[in-house]
Parts: structure tokens; C-alpha cells; sequence
């Protein structure tokens, strides 16, 4: 029997406001401790919460770029639950009518397109952190009343593969609308997944255990590989599973049981009575939708047929706004947008991602005006594509220009007939044999004759004047 993954994940996003929820206390990364607090975040007696206007924009752009239904109605409710890092001892969240549902999200995972639907979208504001100490327990609030949205996906994912792709794409979404700054390790993106097993065909979910403290997009797709497999090892034992939360354990890749889950009644919901319910008109809502960039799946359609990217192409490039920005900058000052791509996506990816530059400032790493200059030598052959790599690399670490690492190097292609035809009788007296073969019409023996000529000149021979030469000495024809 095999069994079928059925996974629904939990995103909490922190919007990227500079206050927090519902008081005007900052939201600074990284401050010191129960710095950024006053009475309303800490739950003093007394006190009234006010919405955060940009948390409500946000939250509704956000809803509107996961082609959600927005209510028109907004109420908030409080869940309670007793946890040190609480003070007030319920998080204002919204229960049975949330922002928004009705969503979806497009996906692509292992060579397959799949919508995930998108059950809800809902405002809540965060809780402290626990920070534990060889001395006791330590408690930070700066943490409480942050700006959280939940967005739940139905659970539409079947794969671990697919699962990161959602992530991913809801990342680049969310990155795009400017609203979070999604870092998973400062805890701005956080992900919980409901899992279960059930046999392929039937139509029943299974017992779903949830998986918590994956922090970050791999962490997230070992946690539920392991999760897979751990579940299906205790069905095909005969055993039955327990419906739980299971935290990950990042160093030894497994996942371990932490309570029972608790059922939504345990938290007793009810209207938060000091946030009255008001209503978002429908203007507010159609102006929101008005004011959307371009997202990644528009932008991938429109980079294929204006620029005729492929589609993988394409979806590579428009993933990330910044550098979807940076690759239509190049291409308005040099029209070559499938060399411009092959370059970005292969030496410009391969060096951020090796030296973990921040794409948002790959312009400062590589100016726009550097590789458009770079790519134009190639064009005049003064070097060679594989010499262009090099050229490239030094850029990159240097921050130089092409012409001045050319320069410096000595990296030009050399064009010059006369040093040329020197290497090129010195090739051909070593190779005998070869330039017989030549002389008989062997294309690939030429080549070979070719490629010797570029090994001696370390690759900055022009190889089609080479070319040229070699057929004239041999065949005495061009
Ligand atoms: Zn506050």
C-alpha cells in the first residue's frame, strides 16, 4: 500500500510596520530587552488598544495578492491561554470571521503546476519570547503586540517538495508587496504544518500531527520528509497516530512530541470588546487592488513575451523583485535578454548565493552599467566567453570595470594574425598526424588543431580568426 502526504500549512508573516498592532511602541529588530514596551503591549489594567492603520493596508494587500476575498466586516476576538511570555494572558487574533479566505496561491513543484487553496488570512498580534538560562528564565516583551498575519492553506500540498514551493512563492509574493521582510531567521516568517497519512485513493484525512520550529525554507522540507516517513513507518508497523504537536529538531533532524493539541475550544474565544467592529468599504478594498504591483506570475508571462525568455527562464528572473529590476536595467541599456539572463542566472546567482549577497544590493556589487559593458566585449570579441567569466569573477570581488581588469590582467583576445599564425605553425609542427587528418576533411580534427592554438594562448586566441587561419595554412581556402 502507499500512502499519500496531506499537509496544510500555517504561515505567520510579521508586517513590516514601524509600530506595533494596536500602540505606537517601535518594532526594531534586535533591541535590548523590554525596550520597546509600554502599558498597552504589556497588558497593564486600564488600558485601550487602537489599530494600526499600515497593519490593516498591509494586511489587506497582502489578502488581495493571495486573490483572497476581503469582508467587509472587521472584528477582532481574543484567545486566551496562560504562557509567561503573555502578560495579558489572550493575543487579540480574529476567530470566525477573519480578514479574508477564498484564496490561492499557484505552485510548481517537481515539473508540476498545482493551485494551493488558501482557507483564511487573519490580523493577530504576536507574544514575547522566552529566553532560557543556565541562571532561570528570562522574559522579553518588546516582542508583544507585533503585527502578525496568519495565512492558512487548505491542505492541498501532498509533497515536502511542494510545501517549499508554496513557501517559496508566498515569500517572493509577500516580498514583492513590501510588506514583511520574511526573514525565517529573525522569526518575520514562521511556518507550522499540519500533517497526515493516508492510503492513495481514499478520501479521509488520517490523524495529523503538527510541526513546529522549522526555521528556515530547508528546514521546513527536512522536518516534513522526516514527518512522512516517521508516520508511515508507525502505520506499516499496525500502529495508530497521535494526534500531537511535534517540534523539529534541527540538529538531529528528527522531530519530537511536545503536548497534545489542543482543541480550538481550549482557548476560549470571544469578541475583544475594546476594538469596535467596523467596516471596510468596498472602495477601500478596490483602491487596495489598484495599488498592487506587478507579482512574480504577471511578470514571469510578460518577461516570455516581451523579452521571449523561456518559461524556466522567466520564472527564475521574476521570482525575486530586485532582481527582476536589476535584469530590466540591463537589458534597457543592452536589448540581449537571454544573454543578460544566462549570465545573471548562472556566474551573478552562483556568486550570491556562494558569498550570501543581499540581491537588493547587487547594484553596488556589480553595477548595471559594468556588466552591459562586459557583455559588449564579448559582442566586439576583444574576450572570449570563458575569458568574459573571469573577467566577471574579478568584478564581482573587485569592483572594478571589465576594460580596467582586461587591461590590468592582460586578458584581451588576441586578434592579431601575425602572433597568431606563430602558434598556429607551432601547433601544426607538433601535430602531424592531426593536421593529415585535417587535410582529409576531418571537421572535428580542425577543431582539435583549434582548440590546441586556445590552450597555448590560455584562451584569448579569437577562435574564429584561428579558425580561419588553420583552414588557409591546410586547405589553402577559408
Ligand atoms: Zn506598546
Amino acid at each position: 500500500m502507499t500512502y499519500e502526504p496531506v499537509i496544510g500549512l500555517e504561515v505567520h508573516v510579521q508586517m513590516d510596520t514601524r509600530s506595533k498592532a494596536f500602540c505606537g511602541c517601535g518594532t526594531v529588530f534586535g533591541m535590548p530587552a523590554n525596550t520597546q514596551v509600554c502599558p498597552v503591549c504589556m497588558g497593564l489594567p486600564g488600558v485601550l488598544p487602537v489599530l494600526n492603520e499600515k497593519f490593516l493596508e498591509y494586511a489587506i494587500r497582502t489578502a488581495l495578492a493571495l486573490n483572497c476575498t476581503v469582508a467587509n466586516y472587521l472584528k477582532f476576538d481574543r484567545k486566551h491561554y496562560f504562557y509567561p511570555d503573555l502578560p495579558k494572558n489572550y493575543q487579540i487574533s480574529q476567530y470566525d470571521q477573519p480578514l479574508a479566505g477564498h484564496g490561492r496561491l499557484n505552485i510548481e513543484a517537481d515539473a508540476i503546476k498545482k493551485t494551493i487553496r488558501i482557507l483564511r488570512v487573519h490580523m493577530e498580534e504576536d507574544a514575547g519570547k522566552l529566553i532560557h538560562t543556565a541562571g532561570g528564565s528570562l522574559v522579553d516583551f518588546n516582542r508583544c503586540g507585533m503585527p502578525l498575519l496568519e495565512i492558512v492553506s487548505e491542505p492541498d500540498i501532498n509533497s515536502a517538495a511542494e510545501a517549499y514551493a508554496y513557501l517559496s512563492q508566498l515569500k517572493n509574493i509577500l516580498e514583492y508587496l513590501e510588506v514583511s521582510d520574511c526573514d525565517m531567521e529573525k522569526g518575520s516568517l514562521r511556518c507550522d504544518a499540519n500533517i497526515s497519512l493516508r492510503p492513495a485513493g481514499q478520501t479521509a484525512l488520517g490523524i495529523k500531527t503538527e510541526v513546529k520550529n522549522m526555521n528556515s525554507f530547508k528546514g521546513v522540507r527536512d522536518a516534513l520528509n522526516y514527518e512522512i516517513g516517521r508516520q508511515e513507518q508507525v502505520l506499516r508497523d499496525g500502529g495508530a497516530i497521535t494526534q500531537e504537536t511535534r517540534l523539529w529538531n534541527e540538529e538531529q533532524q528528527k522531530t519530537f512530541s511536545m503536548r497534545s493539541k489542543e482543541e480550538a475550544h481550549d482557548y476560549r474565544y470571544f469578541p475583544e470588546p475594546d476594538l469596535v467592529p467596523f467596516t471596510i468599504s468596498d472602495e477601500t478594498i478596490a483602491a487596495a487592488k489598484q495599488a498592487l504591483p506587478e507579482l512574480p506570475a504577471v511578470k514571469k508571462t510578460r518577461f516570455m513575451a516581451e523579452y521571449k525568455l523561456s518559461e524556466y527562464d522567466a520564472s527564475v528572473i521574476s521570482a525575486d523583485k530586485y532582481l527582476a529590476l536589476y535584469f530590466e536595467n540591463t537589458v534597457k541599456q543592452y536589448h540581449m535578454p537571454k544573454i543578460i539572463c544566462n549570465w545573471l542566472m548562472g556566474d551573478v546567482m552562483n556568486f550570491i548565493n556562494t558569498n550570501q549577497v543581499n540581491i537588493k544590493k547587487l547594484d553596488e556589487v556589480l553595477p548595471v552599467k559594468n556588466l552591459v559593458a562586459m557583455v559588449q566585449l564579448i559582442d566586439n570579441n576583444t574576450i572570449s566567453g570563458k575569458i568574459a567569466k573571469e573577467v566577471l569573477a574579478a568584478m564581482l570581488t573587485g569592483g572594478k570595470d571589465a576594460a580596467t581588469i582586461i587591461k590590468e590582467k592582460n586578458l584581451g583576445q588576441i586578434s592579431d594574425s601575425e602572433a597568431l599564425e606563430a602558434i598556429i605553425d607551432e601547433v601544426i609542427r607538433e601535430q602531424q598526424k592531426v593536421v593529415e587528418e585535417v587535410k582529409t576533411g576531418k571537421d572535428k580534427a580542425l577543431m582539435f588543431l583549434v582548440g590546441q592554438v586556445m590552450q597555448k594562448t590560455r584562451g584569448k586566441a579569437n577562435p574564429q580568426i584561428v579558425n580561419t587561419l588553420i583552414k588557409k595554412k591546410l586547405l589553402g581556402n577559408a
